[in-house]
């Protein structure tokens, strides 16, 4: 599709009136979301709309998600239509990412976070890495792998780069 995410779409086609229902649907992980966004610009980070989304990149954001640098580095998280960015290369790498978990909170609702807990346990109960082996994981990196700016098709996670959570 297109080369850049500004107004990447939450669900592509569909009327904007039929959007109302999956954000009321979406809003108690949103709540959550906004409490973190909103402690999070208290520490300095940037706040924008983009595609119905709020978007918040920075201030304390890269050492609250990624405290220990050593270890693998969880540069975004998406909590309903609230994704925070650990940095601005973040969010362009990871932006359409957790676009698609967004879609996932539409879908799910205050459901997701419990659903998506469950997958990591169903995922590692299997054998596989809780993280990339997450049914909800795998969906967001088959339709926008990390580093491309947008996905496929038309969706509480989080994306970390090298390794585990
Ligand atoms: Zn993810």
């Amino acid at each position: 599709m297109r080369a850049a995410c500004q107004g990447f779409p939450l669900s592509p086609g569909r009327p904007r009136f039929l959007s109302a229902p999956l954000y009321l649907w979406a809003l108690p992980v949103t709540i959550v979301g906004l409490a973190v966004a909103g402690i999070a610009r208290l520490s300095g980070a940037r706040a924008s709309l983009d595609g119905g989304t709020l978007e918040i990149v920075g201030g304390h954001l890269p050492r609250v998600l990624s405290p220990d640098s050593r270890s693998s580095r969880l540069c975004a998280i998406a909590l309903g239509h609230v994704v925070l960015f650990a940095t601005e290369d973040d969010r362009r790498s990871a932006r359409a990412h957790e676009r698609v978990h967004v879609r996932q909170c539409e879908r799910w609702g205050v459901l997701f976070p419990f659903a998506y807990l469950a997958a990591s346990a169903i995922a590692f109960l299997r054998g596989r890495d809780a993280y990339r082996g997450n049914a909800f994981e795998r969906e967001a990196f088959d339709l926008a792998p990390l580093g491309h700016e947008e996905a496929r098709q038309g969706n509480v996670g989080g994306t970390q780069e090298g390794g585990r959570l």
